[in-house]
């Protein structure tokens, strides 16, 4: 039995966690899921989005499931998603970009991972007017953090028997801050040369990697990068892979993990049982292997992949008109 945070978030979040939590327990995973709730749902009744209940559960758990949370666009609350990640310190947010369905890929050959720095760069939320005619954003980057997501990109790739890192950037033109993170990056590259030769490390400008990305995916392995350009780059990817609907995610510290899709709360589907459970899916595949549940992550994807590679059942996202909970019986009936 596990105990594990699951925060459904709103939008789509209630359906494909649902869909998630039947699936796993499908599987024969016994989990103790600790409810707690998050965005502007709960404003009214916790006076925050983002209630210090959710904080203590994921504390003690070490381990949470997290269905999307909406943000409102220019005015209200900061991002709880952002909220999450910076006061835990989930310094590495670590999106798989694999195919599952080779008839939704652009490329049958894509198998890269993103390693995108999650607490600061643009996203430290520091901005302000100046006069009512501008307005400026602050972007911190930190030598510290960029070693540190480094440091977990290369790991990952000794662990994982990779060959490749590239650490993405835009240092010709940000020659502080960029220029930084790749000086950092470089070092740590220097490190792992010594002991692992086989790990190849380069580098490559943003706009050239989203280029090179969609042309030559097949040269490409583990990407490291700060946190906007990571944000965008596994958007790219996940459409290479077949769509937001299929790409996994998680978010790392050294003791906490939260793992959660790379899409949004998809308010246009909300709440019509039309979203596709899978990008959660594979996300709480991660998360049953960060927990030691090899064979149940194993059958959960071959399940899934099963159903996506027949192509009867299909979401909306996916050319089919299957509702999410067709899609989720259709992976247990593959179970
Ligand atoms: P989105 O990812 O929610 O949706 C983009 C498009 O993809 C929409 O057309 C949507 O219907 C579709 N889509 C996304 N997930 C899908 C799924 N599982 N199945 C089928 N179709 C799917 O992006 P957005 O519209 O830019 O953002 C909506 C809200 O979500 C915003 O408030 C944004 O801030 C928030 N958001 C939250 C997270 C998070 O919680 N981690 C991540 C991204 C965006």
């Amino acid at each position: 039995m596990y105990n594990v945070t699951m925060i459904a978030g709103d939008g789509i979040g209630p359906e494909i966690s649902a869909a998630v939590a039947e699936i796993i327990a499908a599987a024969g995973v016994d989990i103790n899921w600790d409810r707690v709730e998050a965005g502007a749902g709960v404003m009214d009744k916790y006076g925050t989005p983002l209630p210090e209940e959710v904080f203590k559960s994921i504390r003690k758990n070490k381990v949470a499931l997290k269905g999307p949370i909406t943000t409102p666009v220019g005015s209200g609350f900061r991002s709880v998603n952002v909220a999450i990640r910076k006061e835990l310190n989930l310094y590495a947010n670590v999106r798989p970009l694999q195919v599952h369905a080779k008839k939704f890929a652009k490329d049958e050959n894509i198998d890269m991972v993103v390693f995108r720095e999650n607490t600061e760069g643009l996203y430290v939320g520091i901005e302000h007017y100046v006069g009512d005619q501008a307005a400026e954003s602050i972007k911190i980057i930190t030598r510290k953090a960029s070693r540190k997501i480094t440091e977990r990109a290369f790991e990952y790739a000794v662990r994982e028997g990779r060959k490749k890192v590239t650490a993405v950037h835009k240092a010709n033109i940000l020659k502080y801050s960029d220029g930084l993170f790749l000086e950092e990056a470089r070092k740590v590259a220097e490190k792992y040369k010594k002991t692992n030769p086989e790990i190849e490390f380069n580098d490559k400008i943003v706009d050239n990697m989203c280029m090179q990305m969609v042309q030559y995916p097949e040269q490409y392995d583990v990407l490291v990068m700060p946190n906007l350009y990571g944000d965008i780059v596994s958007d790219l990817g996940a459409g290479l892979i077949g769509g937001l609907g299929l790409a996994p995610g998680m978010n790392l510290g050294d003791e906490i993990a939260v793992f959660e899709a790379v899409h949004g709360s998809a308010p246009d589907i909300a709440g019509q049982n039309k979203a596709n459970p899978v990008a959660l899916l594979f996300s709480s595949v991660l998360m049953l292997r960060h927990l030691g549940e090899t064979k149940a992550a194993e059958r959960i994807e071959k399940a899934a992949s099963a159903v996506l590679n027949k192509g009867e059942v299909l979401t909306g996202d996916l050319g089919g008109s299957a509702a999410t909970d067709e899609i989720t019986k259709a992976i247990i009936n593959e179970l």
